[in-house]
Formats: C-alpha cells, sequence, structure tokens
C-alpha cells in the first residue's frame, strides 16, 4: 500500500527498531511507547483491519506476540504484567490502518489507563446476555 508507514517500515522505507520478523509477520517498537519495550507486531502484507486479516497470519502475529512478551518479562525492562492491544477501527482507536498487535509492559504505578467509565456501572441481566450470546453465535 503506497501511503501506509507501516507497509513502508517493511519495505525499509522507513526508519524501525526491529525486532523479529518470519514469513508472516515482522515485529518493532513503537516509537511512542505507552512504557519502555512497547512493541508493534504487524503482518508482512498489508490488511487494513481484522476482517482483511488472514486467520492463520493472525494466529501468527499471536504466537509471535506471546513470545516476545516473554522476552520482556524475563529481561532488563521493568515489566511486571505485559498488555496485548489491538484497535480494530477508528471508533476502537486504530490510527494506522495496516493491523498491529501492540505488545507492552506494565508496571505498578505506570501512567497507563483504561478508562471504562459509565460502562463500569452496567450489569445486565441474564436474560439480556443470553440474547446477546445467540445473537452472537447465529453469526459464527
Ligand atoms: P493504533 O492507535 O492502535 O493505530 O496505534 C498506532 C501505533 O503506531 C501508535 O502506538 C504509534 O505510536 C505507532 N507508530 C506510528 N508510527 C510509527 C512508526 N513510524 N514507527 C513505530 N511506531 C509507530
Ligand atoms: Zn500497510
Amino acid at each position: 500500500m503506497d501511503n501506509c508507514i507501516f507497509c513502508k517500515i517493511l519495505a525499509n522505507q522507513l526508519p524501525s527498531s526491529r525486532l523479529y520478523q518470519d514469513d508472516l509477520c515482522t515485529a518493532f517498537l513503537d516509537i511512542r511507547p505507552v512504557n519502555p519495550g512497547h512493541l508493534l507486531v504487524i503482518p508482512n502484507k498489508h490488511a487494513a483491519s481484522l476482517a482483511e486479516l488472514d486467520p492463520d497470519t493472525g494466529a501468527q502475529i499471536f504466537r509471535v506476540g506471546q513470545r516476545m512478551a516473554r522476552a520482556l518479562r524475563g529481561g532488563s525492562l521493568q515489566c511486571e504484567g505485559v498488555n496485548l492491544f489491538v484497535a480494530d477501527g477508528a471508533a476502537a482507536g486504530q490510527e494506522v490502518f495496516h493491523v498491529h498487535l501492540h505488545v507492552f509492559p506494565r508496571f505498578a504505578g505506570d501512567a497507563f489507563r483504561v478508562t471504562l467509565g459509565a460502562s463500569l456501572k452496567n450489569s445486565p441481566t441474564k436474560a439480556e446476555l443470553d440474547s446477546i450470546a445467540e445473537g452472537l453465535r447465529s453469526r459464527l
């Protein structure tokens, strides 16, 4: 994709601090890290969204994410926990439209926050949950 910054990183037209590459995916450091060690795992073949991503590549991206998490936990960077995160769609916070799995270390007192706001107060009934589950099952 001509105007995709992650495709340009893959093509070495933009710099990156690369960590790993295989036939399906590549991992490199995020330039605006939540915490030191924040990295991204991306498919080598452009896919703007999860819907466009080949499922085997998605599985490999998660596998590499697990491996990266293990490296973060065992290394010298501050890492008491790890978050894996994918933003799929602008409403979910996606800013770069080439699928990427964020992998970042967490530790007590760090600045990262997920704000659930009003949704924390939601407590749907079992019937409401069952109705949603039925609707989703019918789409699988
Ligand atoms: P998202 O909001 O999930 O689409 O995240 C996009 C991520 O890409 C952000 O965390 C950015 O810091 C990161 N990012 C943007 N440009 C670059 C780049 N040239 N190299 C590495 N990471 C980048
Ligand atoms: Zn791309």
